[in-house]
């Protein structure tokens, strides 16, 4: 009997920890029949192949024409969007492009703040569909507006929708939105869709400058059915980097903001796998899951009042959906718990159910299962990224076998814990052994309230265990079923977790899960340590994990369906004369080899400075090409004079081919009294009233669109010789009939986050140079210059 009551309690575990997974998110159901007031997925789609046809970067031909597919799908709905677009330099990435917003209106019947549905349509420029990214956004609300409307309903708020441009560049349009659009002032909620990878359940993220405990409320009483949402992610989310147009309605406008992702299969983020086929149609079923009810509520509250002073911890839960809590509870449940906890130890001692020396003994097996499997997890990967070197080409963080690695770590760990603990745990000191985890616990929550208070609703799976522990003081053979559901709390809240950092932050991170899965154990120590199987659990979780770590080996290639990120670069310096073929990649593959042969030279050799991609990769290799014809850039120097001792200057870069970027350098250092790129001024900083141009950083990154040129007028002191170096680059590489590039092998792809497949022509020049054609040019300007 009592043996079955344990593979009992050992079913329930493992169903509950599934469900913690399955749970999370709704299924798509192919053949469900919904209403026209409902969300469907279906017809969220037919729009979406349209949008993901082609990548449609900014400056891409078929950017021009999702833009106006948009336009039309909104007047479908019978709405009257507009088009908003200007120059806007951003003074951070030094971004210059001219976003193209959309943007449309439903008339509330009353006049409080506005609604606005927000996501971008430009794609990622390394050629992605961008169907998760953000295509799932666009169709996300496209079809929630359509589903609205058909309810008949008229809003109180006006709900402003807004698909943003150049989002991938600098979330430039948001910024254009937020600075010049009219519509700003009237705006008092943005609900933003986005997506980070392919696949998993969207996580609800909160922006706002002020504390949340309005916003969440709020957002609990939207109700919508799959709430993925905690104040953990939004304590980490705000320590990391990652900024989205949701940030640029924050600083720039303070408008609060939920925003959506799902971010699972990070591998796909950014490359030609973020495709229609790719993305996960149960992450469309959930952001529709959200957007629906959300219009429904917040087109009626009232948008004004959204701001507080505090702060509420919250996450979500089966069933209850969310659970919420204001930050000045965190303490007194703190020392609720401590107290309980030292009063069971009190009760134990006087009862003689606990013993000191079994006690301190405890600590022994929680701290080697800790070290070890904290060790193994961290020194693992390093171990792996050896073994494994194609890993290092995939940025992300995260492999395409990435989860079977997850699996595998979490069971080596449970194989090693249960391990250790058989050798410690005897009969009768069950209870004993649980002081040392409860101990643990109420440690990690005094940590968690001192440096990530969103993480305090850590403490409500230690409440549970105390009763358990009040238990096992009691009894002295707990019922195990019993006691596996008081462990509730504790899988649905830390099994999602175990696998939620590493695909969050990377696999660097699986250490967090090895540990994590170390405290979940433990902490469910009143279900295990009673097991009279510990051996045979060990040795099955080691051959669960031998299994995984197959899996994951035998999926280590690269594949039609794992592609290998690659690059190859034409760069020709035209001050030298000279042509190379470059690549960002660390293995040269059978395509690149055809370029750069099998040993080419470092790239450092023929390039002075290796790094012209913003996340800061460098060139790895590099090796001579044959030379062609490409079209230069003309340069035009239409002003050169002498204003109160400043010289004012006025050129303009003409490219004479399709570019897609053109990067803007100083030769060396230097301070600009004024500066502007096609009309958009460059703030000087205050103190100075300069704006220093430092040798070799990029003046201005101008992505360009519909053919533009670049304009750049600027003064400085007299004496000041002026010359720059231009970085031009055009994403046609594969359609050059003269370097006859071959297709790529389909097992490889281009590669994300860096320029590729592209021309690049290095040019410098002075001012002083062009002055030549100037003084012949028929204005007559005076140089002034003597
Ligand atoms: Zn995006």
């Amino acid at each position: 009997m009592k043996n079955i009551l344990a593979v009992l309690s050992l079913l329930i575990i493992i169903a509950l920890s599934f469900y913690s997974f399955y749970g999370l998110m709704p299924k798509y159901d192919e053949s469900a029949e919904i209403a026209p007031t409902e969300f469907s997925v279906d017809r969220a789609l037919t729009p979406l192949e349209e949008i993901a046809k082609k990548p449609h970067y900014l400056g891409s031909e078929a950017h021009t024409d999702v833009r106006k597919f948009l336009v039309a799908e909104l007047r479908k709905l019978g709405l009257e969007p507009h088009i908003q677009e200007s120059f806007v330099f951003s003074p951070g990435s030094k971004s210059l492009n001219k976003p193209i917003n959309v943007v449309a209106r439903i008339e509330g019947s009353e006049s409080g703040k506005a609604l606005l549905l927000l996501s971008h349509y430009d794609s990622a420029a390394v050629p992605s569909f961008g169907a998760s990214d953000n295509g799932s956004g666009l169709v996300t609300i496209l079809e929630s507006v359509r589903a609205y409307l058909a309810s008949g309903k008229r809003p109180k708020n006006d709900i402003i929708i807004l698909f943003s441009d150049a989002e991938e560049i600098g979330l430039d349009g948001a910024e254009l939105f937020v600075n010049e659009h009219p519509w700003i002032e009237d705006v008092g909620l943005v609900l933003n869709f986005e997506a980070r990878g392919t696949s998993g359940p969207s996580n609800m993220i909160l922006e706002t400058n002020g504390g949340n405990s309005k916003l969440i409320k709020e957002f609990i009483n939207a109700n919508p059915d799959f709430p993925v949402a905690s104040s953990l992610m939004y304590s980490v989310y705000k320590m990391l980097p990652n900024d989205t147009d949701s940030t640029v309605f924050r600083e720039g406008a303070d408008i609060d903001s939920f925003f959506f992702a799902f971010i699972d299969s990070h591998f796909n983020y950014h490359t030609a796998n973020d495709n229609m086929y790719h993305l996960d149609w149960n992450s469309l079923e959930h952001q529709g899951s959200y957007l629906l009810p959300l219009i429904h509520y917040f087109s009626d509250a009232d948008l004004s009042s959204l701001k507080s002073e505090t702060d509420d911890v919250y996450f979500n839960f089966p069933l209850i959906k969310m659970v919420h809590y204001p930050f000045s509870w965190i303490v007194p449940m703190l020392i609720l718990a401590t107290l309980l906890f030292l009063g069971l130890i009190f009760y134990g001692l006087n009862k003689r159910k606990l013993n000191g020396k079994a006690i301190a003994l405890g600590f022994v097996p929680l701290l080697l299962s800790l070290v070890i499997t904290g060790l193994i997890g961290f020194f693992g990967w390093k171990l792996l990224l050896v073994l494994y070197p194609q890993y290092l080409e995939i940025q992300q963080g995260f492999t395409y076998n990435g989860h079977w690695y997850i699996m595998f770590f979490v069971f080596l760990s449970l194989a090693i814990t249960f391990g250790v603990y058989k050798r410690f745990i005897k009969n009768f000191n069950e209870a004993s052994f649980y002081v040392a985890p409860l101990f643990f616990w109420l440690l990690i929550n005094l940590v968690v309230f001192i440096f990530l208070k969103g993480a305090a609703f850590f403490i409500i799976p230690v409440f549970f265990g105390l009763v358990s522990f009040f238990v096992m003081l009691r009894q002295a053979r707990p019922n195990l079923l019993a006691m596996s559901l008081l462990a509730i709390p504790a899988i649905f809240i830390f099994v999602p977790l175990i696998q939620f950092f590493p695909v969050g932050l990377g696999l660097k991170m699986l250490f967090i899960s090895c540990v994590f899965t170390v405290l979940l154990f433990a902490l469910l120590l009143p279900v295990f340590s009673y097991y009279k199987m510990t051996n045979l659990l060990s040795i099955l979780c080691l051959l669960l994990a031998v299994f995984f770590f197959i899996k994951a080996h035998l999926d280590s290639d690269y594949s039609e369906e794992r592609r290998k990120p690659n690059s190859l670069i034409y760069y020709r310096d035209s001050d030298s004369n000279a042509s190379y073929w470059l690549t960002y990649d660390k293995e040269i593959d059978e395509w690149t080899e055809t370029y750069l042969g099998a040993n080419p030279e470092q790239a450092s050799k023929y390039l002075e400075n290796t790094s012209y991609s913003k996340y800061g990769i460098n060139f790895s290799y590099a090796a001579e090409a044959p030379k062609i014809d490409i079209p230069e850039f003309e340069l035009i120097l239409k002003n050169d004079s002498l204003i109160d001792n400043l010289r004012n200057i006025e050129f303009t870069i003409v490219p004479h081919r399709k570019v897609n970027r053109v990067e803007l350098y100083s030769t060396q250092d230097i301070s600009f009294n004024t500066l502007e790129f096609n009309g958009q001024k460059v703030k000087l900083a205050d103190s100075t009233k300069l704006y220093r141009g430092t040798k070799n950083a990029a003046l201005v990154n101008y992505y360009v669109s519909e053919g533009d040129s670049l304009k750049v007028k600027l003064s400085v002191e007299k004496s000041s010789s002026v010359s720059f170096k231009v970085m031009e680059y055009s994403f046609d590489l594969m359609d050059k009939p003269e370097l006859n590039i071959k297709k790529r092998p389909d097992y490889t792809m281009p590669k994300p986050f860096v320029v590729t497949d592209a021309v690049m022509v290095k040019r410098t020049f002075s001012i002083d140079s062009l002055r030549v054609k100037l003084s012949d040019s028929i204005f007559g300007i005076n140089p002034g210059m003597n």
